[in-house]
């Protein structure tokens, strides 16, 4: 029964547009109505109803140790008595930065930022400032957040990257997104031919997860790193779903490819809205106030957010072991997956990397854009509804990751697995 949720939903409608403040959280594209939730802790999430369920969104990330982390509520505690906020540089913040510097390679400083939609766009114009050049290249299916330029499509192909798709925004700022299929290196090679000398930046996920779990292919990011090198492109890695999650170093870490600027956010703020974005000091030290290149934020570095960060950041940087676990539960739910599924005989492909997870119900290899559009999405829609209705909360999209949080215990995946066991998929 979600009869609070059904209430609620409708009530929201009538104040927030579309109900929600996040446009995925509305079940668009697995159809129902969304639970509206409560109450978590640890692997577990409480509806307006009082149904438990186990989360496998993690708050799309930050709750890698599971909900109300006791630490990090106890020192957000902690900081809220001496103010919310205070406009005024704090030691604190140096704190922050150290530890990650300390945590992540190729990272000299970093700028703490609020979001990582802002984390990705302070990223586009600090490239743009350092190279003196205009344009971006991004990868069809990958996410930067949702500043105007990252949300043009390239549509059928790297030909129609001038065409104007997403309502409010300019053909200027279109045009300066060029964009490619992700694991295409050879569509790379040809945007950079076509727009000589004005590439200022790559921007990638290195493992995308916004269109489910997809692997950069052997040589991909080895070759675009050698593109960048060779045409003075600052390559971005936007780690904002990798970050502090594939690893203490990420996937730069993880994958050993070196990004010159990169872009944090979700698990950086340990559920708290923080992004961030550093790299290479020759590069950084254009931002002003040292630089021209304007970036600023009047809650940035904020307390309460920075000493929720630090303290989980802390927890994951002295105790490595927690990525050992997180990893050996993901393949023992992928196995899972995989031993009930191909037993029912039904095609599909299960991705993983680290904490990260997608399932996709084809058959043929998930690459990128186009070939996780092309999977049985409804048949993952109804899987999905299959698992909320058994109590399971998997990411409300066929084109989203799943998160894996270390409070999640194997009697936890041993229920998803028999919740999947009985999925009728006709
Ligand atoms: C979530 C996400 C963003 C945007 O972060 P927000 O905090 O939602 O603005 C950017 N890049 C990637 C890879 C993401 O997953």
């Amino acid at each position: 029964m979600i009869n609070k949720s059904i209430e609620l939903f409708e009530r929201a409608q009538r104040s927030i547009p579309g109900g929600v403040n996040s446009p995925v959280r509305a079940f668009k594209s697995v159809g129902g109505t969304p639970v509206f939730i409560k109450k978590a802790k640890g692997a577990y999430l409480f509806d307006a109803d009082d149904n438990q369920y186990i989360d496998f969104i993690a708050s799309w990330g930050p709750m890698i140790l599971g909900h109300a982390h006791e630490p990090v509520v106890k020192a957000i505690q902690e900081k809220a008595i001496h103010s919310t906020s205070f406009g005024a540089p704090t030691e604190l913040e140096i704190d922050m930065a150290e530890l990650i510097i300390s945590m992540a390679p190729n990272v000299d400083q970093i700028r703490m930022v609020s979001s990582g939609t802002e984390a990705c766009m302070s990223a586009v114009r600090l490239a743009r400032g350092f190279t003196g050049k205009n344009k971006i290249i991004k990868f069809e299916g990958n996410y930067h957040g949702h500043a105007d330029a990252f949300l043009v499509k390239a549509g059928s192909g790297v030909a129609s990257f001038n065409i104007q798709n997403v309502p409010g925004i300019t053909a200027g700022v279109s045009n300066d997104t060029l964009t490619a299929p992700y694991n295409n290196l050879e569509a790379v090679k040809q945007l950079i031919e076509e727009n000589q000398s004005e590439i200022a930046a790559i921007i990638i996920e290195p493992v995308a997860g916004n269109m489910g779990c997809i692997l950069p292919q052997p040589g991909f990011l080895e070759g675009l790193r050698k593109l960048c090198d060779e045409q003075n492109i600052v390559f971005i890695f936007d780690e904002v779903m990798t970050g502090f999650r594939l690893g203490a170093g990420g996937a730069q870490e993880k994958l050993n490819i070196a990004a010159d600027l990169v872009t944090y956010g979700k698990v950086i703020g340990g559920g708290m809205p923080v992004g961030a974005f550093g790299g290479k000091k020759e590069i950084m030290q254009h931002i002003a106030p040292v630089g021209n290149v304007y970036q600023a934020g009047t809650l940035s570095g904020n307390p309460i957010a920075m000493i929720a960060g630090y303290t989980l950041l802390n927890e994951l940087k002295n105790n490595p072991a927690i990525y050992d676990e997180l990893e050996a539960k993901t393949n023992y739910l992928g196995e899972g997956i995989k031993r009930v599924l191909s037993k029912k005989g039904i095609n599909f492909r299960v991705n993983q990397i680290g904490s990260m997870i997608s399932l996709h119900f084809c058959n043929h290899a998930i690459i990128d854009f186009e070939s996780a559009s092309k999977a049985n999405i409804p048949l993952f829609n109804k899987l999905f509804h299959h698992l909320l209705k058994n109590g399971i909360y998997l990411p409300p999209s066929a084109y989203e990751s799943w998160f894996l949080n270390n409070a999640l215990s194997y009697e936890d995946l041993d229920k998803t697995i028999t919740a999947i066991d009985s999925f009728d998929q006709y």
